[in-house]
This record gives structure tokens, sequence and C-alpha cells, in this order.
């Protein structure tokens, strides 16, 4: 399958331009995502390039869509042998089940077969058959995925079953680059994966950065409000960010439901969830984008999160700030 790049907004703008040092802004296109590191001084400046390989060497592991990656063997092996798995691998995929089932699904590691059906973010984007959801639904049970903690191993119980980490790759990236940034002792950086942010340490004059929130229904460059924060990750997730629109103009878009096979619809058009540990924050935003406000806020609350939500009738809504 072709990828197709399909990047409409930035989902955070940030506002950092007025500390008195001039920032250096790194923009790649990796993920299927515009990555953009802004450093301000030379030897942070050539800290980026290592940042970049740091991009390449997870997304080898993680990207369900390159077929010589560690997923995609997964992917293809787990239902007919226990499938021998590294480290890191592993305990990504099993802080993802532990969110899946916490959240009863509305995160699921499990998607990836009905992702592959809807194609959502490719040129074969399309709405598929009921038939087909149907088929799909049963393959989306993340009960059926067996982790051996003892043997680092992973297997399916059921043929066609797939592991998609679409919905935690980008922090999970944000946070090794957080931490290679801040071994090296930068004191002041942005990393920005599409929707997830990460700001290390404070702005150049000590003060924290202004984070703005892009409101949904604006076209670039609008935002519905601002945060001040520092040392931390912020994750959106809404369903303007990667969409297609069909004959009769219904917009499909990418976080999908798997109790319905559907693109999930709630009270909620935006979730952001600020967290210093971006791959929690980045599960926790598509959760609570499928749960809605009343499950969102009981979820955000149980991991000690912080949160805002959008909801669809305009009412901001902050918890833990
Ligand atoms: P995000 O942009 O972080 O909300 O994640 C969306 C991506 O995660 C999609 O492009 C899919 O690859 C995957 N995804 C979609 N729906 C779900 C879901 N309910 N649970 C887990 N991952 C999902
Ligand atoms: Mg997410």
């Amino acid at each position: 399958m072709r990828r197709f790049f399909l990047i409409l907004f930035s989902v955070i703008l940030l506002f950092c331009s007025c500390s008195s040092d001039e920032p250096r802004v790194f923009t790649e296109l990796r993920m299927d995502t515009v990555c953009s590191i802004t450093v301000y001084t030379k030897e942070d400046e050539s800290l980026v390039p290592g940042a970049f390989d740091i991009i390449a060497d997870i997304s080898s592991l993680i990207d369900m869509y390159d077929s010589s990656s560690e997923i995609s063997y997964i992917n293809e092996n787990a239902a007919s042998f226990p499938v021998a798995v590294s480290d890191e691998l592993f305990s990504l995929i099993s802080k993802a089940y532990s969110v899946t089932e916490y959240t009863d699904g509305a995160f699921n590691l499990a998607i990836g077969p009905l992702v592959s059906l809807w194609q959502i973010g490719t040129e074969d984007a399309h709405r598929p058959s009921e038939e087909e959801i149907r088929n799909t639904l049963p393959l989306l049970d993340w009960h059926n995925i067996v982790l051996d903690e003892e043997a680092m191993t992973v297997s399916f119980l059921q043929e066609g079953m797939k592991i998609d980490l679409g919905g935690v790759g980008k922090g999970y990236v944000a946070d090794a680059l957080a931490a290679y940034f801040r071994e090296n002792g930068t004191k002041s950086a942005i990393i920005n994966l599409g929707g997830n942010v990460y700001v290390i340490g404070s702005r150049t004059d000590g003060k924290p950065w202004t984070v703005g929130l892009q409101d949904p229904e604006s076209s670039r460059g609008g935002y519905y409000t601002t945060l001040k924060c520092s040392d931390t990750s912020i994750v959106t997730s809404g369903g303007y960010e990667r969409y297609f629109v069909d004959e009769d103009g219904t917009v499909y878009h990418h976080i999908l439901d798997s109790r319905t096979g559907y693109p999930a619809s709630s009270d909620l058009i935006s979730t952001s969830i600020i967290s210093p540990d971006s791959t929690l924050a980045d599960m926790l935003s598509t959760a609570c984008y499928v749960m809605g406000r009343e499950k969102g806020e009981q979820t955000v609350r149980h991991y000690g999160v912080s949160a805002v939500f959008l909801t669809d009738e305009n009412e901001e809504v902050r918890i833990g700030i």
C-alpha cells in the first residue's frame, strides 16, 4: 500500500519566539508526519541529526506499514508461532496492552485489521461494506494477544490479527527524544511530531512555554485555548487530523471505534493530554476521544495526568490544571 501524506494541520501551535535567543527549527517528514525540532544553541543544534536517527531507529521497530519492521514481523507470524520480541518493543506492547485493558478497548492495540480495512490516510481510503466490517470486528479482540513475559514472546490466538501502534508511536518517539536531549544537557527545546509536542525545560528566558491547542473548526493558525507549561508533553487527538470525504460528503476520520468498526463519535471533538510521559499521553488522547467526556475524565484522573477536552458544544473542559 502506498502511503499518502494528508497532514492538513499541525494540531498544536507554539508561541516560543518571545525569548531573546533565536530558535533554530529543523523539519523532516518522518512516520507519515511533519516532525520538527526547535533548539536554541549551537551545541543543541549538533544533537539534531542524532535525534532524527532515533526517529528512524524507532520506526524500524513500530511502523506497521514498513514490511521490514519488527512489528510487521510479529503481525505476519504471531498466529503461527510465539514471536520473540526485543526488550524495547515488548515493553511498549505491554504498556499498550495495559491501557487497552483499562480503557476496555477505547484505545485498542489490536485495531490493526480495522485500520488496514479503512486505509484512512492513504490514497486507497474508502468506506468498507457492512459485511467487511462485521468480518473484521472479531479480529480486534485483544484478549487473543498473548504476551509471555518470561519468554518475551507475542502470539495471536487467531489468524488475521494485527497490532497497530499508530496511536502510541509518536508519543513513544517523543519520550525517547526528550530523554536524549536531556541526557545531553539541553535546557530548552521543542519536539513537535504532528500533534505530539514535547517541551523540554523552559524558554531560554526561564519562563514556561505557551502552547496553543488548535481549534478543530478553524483553518490553520486558529487555536481555542493556550496552556503554560514546562518539561512536559502535550498530545492532542482529533478527527480533523486525517480523514477522507466520500461521494455523498460524509467525513470519515482516522480514530476508529473497535466496538462499531466505524470512526469514533463521542461528545468530544478534541482531546489533549498533558503529561511528562508522552507514550501514555498519546494512548490516552486517543482513548478519551473514543470514550467521550465522562469516561475520559475518569480515565484522566485514574492515570494522574492533566487534560483539556473540547466538547461538541464548544465547551472547554480542563482536568487537573
Ligand atoms: P492518534 O492520532 O494518536 O489519536 O492515533 C490515531 C492512530 O492510531 C490511527 O492512525 C491508527 O493507526 C491508530 N488508531 C485508530 N483508532 C485507534 C484506537 N481506537 N485505538 C488505538 N489505536 C487507534
Ligand atoms: Mg494517540
